[in-house]
């Protein structure tokens, strides 16, 4: 059967959140898109990563607050008879989501007249690729490629998935809460799905070879999350190493901070140890594009080091973000059809949706100061918010670093039950160059938990007026 043909100017590779995007905004710009996608549409973060996760997170959130109640009532004076969770019942609810948002993304690319091709790359130079679809090898070739492959689970080598050894991906599919389960990597993937687990009934530990959980964040805001992880009974073991599963039954062997072999029981073990990017086994190699590190290196315009060739999303390095892979996915998208952009975004805010929740947009007080910045910090506690109060979740504070000399505003962190959402106040504040009067200025409604990033502004000022 001879070979089919498809010629466009605009290919992207791999349907993720950078490789959609980037096809609905050249596709509304009248560029003549094809998009290809090996697995599902929405890649990585609203199949197996972010929407799945979250989902799973709330469930294990609702059954928590129900159990808790089953005990004493506490202070609301609400009492319930002990809830049970049918997990298979709540994966189902959670892979209903993600069908909606799956065929969302489809309709979206169809909307905007992207040829959507199923099945895998295979670059045979750098403007062809092949794919093998369900009804043979599709040739494409395209005046524009961007590569948007995304990234996967990293493997230890003496403890493959497989069997009991399972990564995040199987994690958000169990039928069934594991009795025991050992966490090995206490990252954001690693906290939020242990601590999910945990109030959903399982006995958690969690191993980190660090000093510390969250080894990205300072001390002072993963004290929160680490105080609530001892709260639900969560073993946290740092400076302990992985070895691999014993041999008699089912355990992790370790090696404790003290230099101690332990084995830990489990009935499933969630390495959670970092992703990397996908790079491999389609042909990559080929073109031979420059690395950093493990990553395809881009400039600010996201271009690789082949002319006609782009690279977004989690291939390109850190932050590996869905939200960053989007605002790359979109720029190229433009670029492509002859808009002239360049990355240049103040921030890229990150959330770890762990209990309490962290958010971080900008920089923190080490970094401002390793930067050379004298700067001025102001800190305001929830447990001084009365929307905190009134919802028994007081734990956690907003943090805002600005310049001495200026007040502009450099960073701001928080750490409190359901500061995510305001993750973009904080990315606002430091886009549109926003200084401590700006924010201390602006009305913030009452009563929310917002009013802490005034009041911290405020603090930063001399003036706080609630504390
Ligand atoms: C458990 C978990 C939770 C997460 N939570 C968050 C969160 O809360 N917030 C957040 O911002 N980020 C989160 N992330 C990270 C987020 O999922 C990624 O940053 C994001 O998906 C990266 O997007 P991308 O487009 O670069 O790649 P991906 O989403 O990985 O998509 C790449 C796509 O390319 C396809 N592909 C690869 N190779 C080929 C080929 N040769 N041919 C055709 N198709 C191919 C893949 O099938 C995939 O669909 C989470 C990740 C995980 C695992």
């Amino acid at each position: 059967m001879p070979m089919k043909e498809i010629v466009c100017k605009l290919l992207v590779i791999g349907a993720g959140p950078g490789g959609y995007i980037c096809a609905i905004r050249a596709g509304q710009l009248g560029v003549d898109t094809v998009i290809v996608e090996a697995v599902k549409a929405g890649g990585t973060c609203l199949n197996i990563g972010c929407i799945p996760s979250k989902a799973l997170i709330h469930a294990a959130e609702e059954f928590e607050k129900v159990s808790h109640m089953a005990g004493n009532g506490g202070p609301l004076g609400i009492t319930v008879e002990a809830p049970k969770l049918d997990l298979a019942k709540a994966v189902a609810w959670k892979d209903g989501i993600v069908g909606r948002l799956n065929s969302g993304v489809l309709g979206l690319l169809r909307k905007a007249k992207v040829k959507i091709v199923h099945g895998k790359a295979t670059f045979r130079d750098g403007k062809t690729v092949e794919v093998e679809t369900e009804t043979g090898v599709q040739i494409i070739r395209a005046e524009t490629v961007v590569i948007a492959t995304g990234s996967e689970p990293v493997e230890l080598p003496f403890l493959p998935f497989g069997g009991p050894v399972i990564s995040s991906t199987e994690a958000l599919s169990l039928k069934t809460v594991p009795k025991k389960l050992v966490v090995v990597g206490g990252g954001y993937i690693g906290l939020e799905l242990g601590t999910a687990f945990a109030k959903m009934g399982s006995e958690v530990t969690v191993v980190e070879a660090m000093q510390q959980i969250l080894p990205q964040y300072d001390a002072e805001l993963v004290r929160p999350v680490a105080k609530r992880l001892a709260d639900l009974g969560i073993r946290v073991l740092t400076g302990a190493k992985a070895k691999g599963l014993s041999e008699e039954g089912l355990a992790l062997t370790i090696e404790t901070a003290e230099g101690e072999e332990q084995r830990l029981p489990a009935d499933k073990i969630l390495v959670t140890v970092g992703r990397k990017p996908r790079t491999e086994g389609w042909g990559l190699d080929e073109l031979d594009l420059d690395r950093t590190g493990k990553f395809l290196r881009i400039d600010d315009r996201c271009r690789t080091s082949m002319r006609g060739v782009h690279a977004i999303g989690d291939i390109t390095g850190e932050p590996m973000l869905a939200h960053r892979a989007m605002a790359q996915g979109e720029m190229v998208a433009e670029i492509v059809a002859g808009k002239k952009r360049t990355w240049d975004k103040r921030c890229i805010p990150a959330v770890c949706f762990t209990d309490p929740e962290i958010v971080t947009a900008g920089l923190s007080p080490d970094e401002a100061r390793a930067q050379g910045y004298e700067i001025r910090v102001g800190q305001f506690p929830f447990n001084a918010n009365g929307r905190a109060m009134t919802m028994l979740s007081e734990d956690g504070f907003v943090r805002i670093v600005a310049r001495a000399d200026s007040n502009l505003v450099l960073g701001v962190q928080a750490v409190g039950a359901g500061v995510s959402e305001l993750s973009s106040a904080f990315a606002l504040a430091i886009e549109m160059g926003a200084r401590l009067e700006d924010i201390a200025a602006t009305i913030h409604a009452h009563p929310t938990r917002s009013e802490g990033f005034q009041e911290a502004a405020l603090k930063a000022l001399g003036h706080a007026l609630h504390i």
